[in-house]
């Protein structure tokens, strides 16, 4: 049962925030239901889950639209420019902003909802060709021209580190991102917070929470595997 998997990944989390001496309250999880039905869902709101991540806007528009009670759809795939209108007053924090391009939309269109729109900035820390996301060096320039944005407000990075068989591989990720997000904050930003890091998915997210994640994204651990030719 869906539940079942997210109170042990709960405990996970407590667990794994503790045993490296974190606040196990400083850590979100985020149940990704990207794929899944709004039956799933709804179990976990039964439970008080508060926060799930999807990374399409028609899918994430539709399930906020349907839900039984108001909580908080976090924006974690590839958002189009196109796209932003749809989810700019919708999704509680836009996880994947990665161009001038697109916030100069968000501002655009958070302007006629009269939102601030809340984003982390996504790096592609390793370099992959296949991922979205700014490399190390493109993040202050963009932080520093967004951060003048009036309706956009920057709370952090993330990132989406390679699928790996050992996670092991993946904590110098975790700890360059960590580094880049107190170089930006030692920088006093107006406008600019770097409270949240969003990083570690099912097979990561322990290392990831020793690295500092405040927020981690696990869908497949809650929900099961993902069937995307149905
Ligand atoms: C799908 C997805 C996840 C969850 O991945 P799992 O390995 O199933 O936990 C996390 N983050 C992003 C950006 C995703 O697209």
């Amino acid at each position: 049962m869906v539940k079942d998997n997210y109170k042990l990944i709960y405990q996970e989390v407590i667990d794994t925030a503790r045993k490296c001496g974190r606040n196990p309250e400083d850590v979100t999880l985020i149940a990704v239901s990207k794929t899944k039905p709004l039956s799933d869902i709804e179990e976990l709101i039964q439970i008080g889950v508060e926060d799930f991540g999807e990374n399409k806007v028609q899918e994430l528009t539709d399930k906020y639209e349907h839900v039984s009670k108001p909580v908080r759809f976090h924006l974690i795939g590839h958002l189009q420019t196109n796209k932003v209108k749809y989810v700019v007053d919708k999704a509680c924090l836009i996880h994947s902003v990665d161009s001038i391009k697109l916030a100069k939309e968000i501002q655009k269109e958070a302007v006629k909802k009269n939102v601030i729109a809340e984003i982390l900035i996504e790096v592609n820390v390793a370099k992959e060709d296949s991922k979205f996301g700014l490399s190390v060096d493109e993040v202050i320039p963009l932080v520093e021209e967004i951060a003048q944005y009036p309706n956009i407000h920057i709370n952090g990075l993330m990132t989406i580190a390679p699928f790996v068989e050992n996670p092991e591989e993946n904590r110098k990720y975790f700890r360059t991102l960590k580094q880049l997000s107190l170089d930006i904050k030692s920088k006093n930003i107006d406008n600019v917070n770097m409270n949240v890091l969003s990083m570690g998915m099912t097979n990561d997210y322990k290392v990831a929470i020793e690295e500092g994640a405040t927020m981690v994204r696990v869908g497949t651990a809650i929900f099961g595997a993902r069937n995307y030719n149905l």
